[in-house]
This record gives C-alpha cells, structure tokens and sequence, in this order.
C-alpha cells in the first residue's frame, strides 16, 4: 500500500466509555476503492470505532484522516458531508415513513440534494424492489428489503467510503448472499467499502484486507486471502 491511495487512515485511536477503554491505540488504513473487513466478536469494539469514524463518538487521543484531512471529532453532518456514509447496525430506518421517504432524508447535505433524482434512480437500479414499494411503509417491507433500504438511504449522500456495520445479523443466508453481491457492485462502481462482521468466512470472503479485533485492539492483520480461517478464528477468540 502506498499512502498516496490510501483514502482513510485511522491512527493511534483510544476511546473510553467513562473508565472503560472499549478503543485502544487501533491504527489500519483503507485504499481507495478497496474493500477492508473488521472482523470481531460480540463486545470487540467494531460498533465504537465505526461510531468515531462517523462522528457520533469523540476519540480520546488519536488521529482519523479522510483524504488527506483530519476529520477527528467532527460531527457527524459534516463527516457525511465529507463523503463517508454509515449503514448502521440494526438498519435504523423510519419505519411509519414511506421507503420513497426513507431514501430521500439520505440526501440531506447540499451536495446530494442537488443531485437526489439521479442518486434516485442509481439506488433504484440497484435495488429494483425499492423502486417497485416506493410508496410502501417501510416496517411492511421484508428484513431483508428493510436492510437494502438502509443501504439505499447511505448511498443517497452520495458517499466516497461506504461502512457497513454487521448487515447480515437475522437474515437468511440467501438475502445475506444477495446483499453482499449488491456490496460488490457498489464497489465496482468505485465506492470504498468497509465490511464490520461477526462471520469470519463471509468477511475473507468479500474483503481484499482485513483486520480482526479482540478486547478493543487489532490482534492480527493481513491480505484476506492469505489469512486462515482457522487463526483468524484463534485470534478473534484469543484461544
Ligand atoms: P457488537 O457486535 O455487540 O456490537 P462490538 O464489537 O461492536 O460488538 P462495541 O459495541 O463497540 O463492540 O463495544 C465494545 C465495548 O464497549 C464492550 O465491552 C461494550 O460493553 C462497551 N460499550 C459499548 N457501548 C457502551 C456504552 N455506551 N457505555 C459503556 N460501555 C459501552
């Protein structure tokens, strides 16, 4: 990796919750339009990194670089702005709000609005059955159809880098598959994609590079197809 394509850089972060340090001294850097995983288990930290790379926690010490610019402690409107988008754990969507509604409070910042219509119908040809319930409330949509619509929603901000945090938790193994081909695409086109999983084949699988974590720290790193399920499953346990 040289640094000249690296897109985001997350340097020496610590993060306490009050005493408890969920974060501790993580470093890992991501290439522009690759695909990086996080992996861990329950509790290993993934969600509070994400929620500092997105705005939504404050690192204690540490640096994160978003294309050449410090974006630590920003907030989290003006990260968005910046070009990363989050897909939450859990897909927080409105559920009493339309699926045509939900999409389009994705493209709040000045950029994306001006240019909604086109996102619109990106998002669409993505994910035809959004377009198909547009009008549709989204709590009847399906879990699976729920998840899309959260992917749909990130990518109305017209994002740069794209974080997906545990997408395939309660879906079944075929939407999962499903979803993760829709990730691929999305980076085909030239969106950079972090992955945060819980399942360690599913994240080698997908990603070019990735990074385990156990206890708030990176335990291993390296090229997802040169890792082992096996230690990576060492590791992320700390067997
Ligand atoms: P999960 O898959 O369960 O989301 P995770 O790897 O994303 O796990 P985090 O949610 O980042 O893990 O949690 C990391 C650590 O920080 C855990 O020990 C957790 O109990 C603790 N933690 C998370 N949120 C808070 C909070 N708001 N206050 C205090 N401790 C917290």
């Amino acid at each position: 990796m040289t640094t000249a394509n690296i897109i985001l850089q997350v340097d020496n972060v610590d993060i306490y919750y009050g005493d408890f340090q969920a974060i501790r001294n993580v470093s890992f850097q991501v290439p522009e339009r690759s695909i990086i995983s996080i992996i861990g288990s329950n509790g290993a930290g993934k969600s509070t990194l994400l929620k500092a790379i997105a705005g939504l926690l404050k690192p204690y010490s540490g640096k994160i670089i978003f294309k050449g610019k410090d974006i630590t402690g920003l907030m989290a409107n003006k990260i968005v702005a910046e070009g990363i988008s989050l897909v939450p754990e859990g897909r927080r969507i409105f559920p009493r709000m339309t699926v045509y509604e939900n999409l389009i409070i994705g493209s709040y910042t000045p950029k994306a609005r001006r240019k909604n219509k086109e996102l619109l119908n990106k998002v669409f040809e993505l994910f035809p059955v959004l377009k198909e319930k547009s009008q549709q409330i989204a709590s009847n949509l399906s879990g699976g159809q729920q998840q899309m619509l959260a992917i749909g929603r990130a990518l109305m901000s017209d994002p740069e880098l794209i974080i997906f945090d545990e997408i395939s938790l309660g879906l079944a193994p075929l939407i999962v598959k499903e979803i993760y081909q829709k990730i691929s695409e999305i980076n085909r086109e030239g969106t950079t994609v972090v992955l945060v999983e819980q399942d360690v084949r599913r994240s080698l699988k997908a990603s070019e590079f990735s990074y385990v974590m156990r206890g708030g720290e990176i335990v291993l790193t390296g090229k997802s197809s040169a890792l082992e399920e096996e230690d990576v499953k060492v590791a992320y346990f700390g067997l």
